[in-house]
């Protein structure tokens, strides 16, 4: 769970969520993020802009929106839901929850401490699934395609949004349209 506030600064943190929306997941811990603006920590274009369709959504109707992710660890397959509340004063809290979690053999492709090299393949933020020439794969199969297991040093991961997720979020933020919205709290 976290928490912004009205200027989107990150007031409260607890560990669980850190490795969603972060970019280089070593190196965040509470203490790195506290009093930074959420921007900071996402890079890609195309991200911050559902973001902020969906902040701008939640503070001006009041109503929860929910967003399936994944959050993975080499070893495990994380899936998550993400559910985005507005609080009093424009503050804005996220809450994961966890769903279900498999199991698998870890892949070195998704461990931060892997060797990497400069070729970079890009890791949907929300699905954790590997654009191979506009194909969203798993991991797994990214491996397997590209031929990765056993390699001595891995392509480094760079976030972005795939299709699929992009469409569920806008879904979700037109949902939560038509009801009537309520008015906001002071
Ligand atoms: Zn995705």
């Amino acid at each position: 769970m976290y928490r912004l506030d009205a200027q989107d600064r990150i007031v409260h943190v607890n560990r669980a969520w850190l490795s969603f929306a972060a970019e280089n997941e070593t190196a965040l811990t509470p203490e790195a993020v506290l009093d930074r603006p959420l921007w900071d920590f996402i890079a890609d274009k195309e991200t911050r802009q559902v973001y902020r369709m969906i902040l701008t959504r939640v503070r001006s109707s009041g109503k929860e929106v929910y967003i399936p992710f994944r959050c993975d660890s080499p070893g495990i397959r994380r899936f998550m839901e993400m559910e985005i509340a507005r609080l009093p004063e424009g503050a804005v809290e996220f809450r994961c929850r966890l769903i279900r979690a498999e199991k698998r053999l870890p892949i070195a492709l998704l461990d931060p401490a892997a060797d990497r090299s400069d070729e970079l393949l890009q890791i949907c933020g929300w699905c954790k699934r590997i654009n191979l020439d506009g194909g969203w794969v798993e991991a797994e199969e990214a491996v397997k395609r590209l031929d990765l297991f056993g390699a001595e040093r891995l392509p480094g991961l760079t976030h972005g949004i795939c299709p699929d997720c992009h469409a569920t979020a806008m879904r979700e933020i037109e949902r939560t349209r038509g009801e009537g919205d309520s008015p906001a709290e002071a």
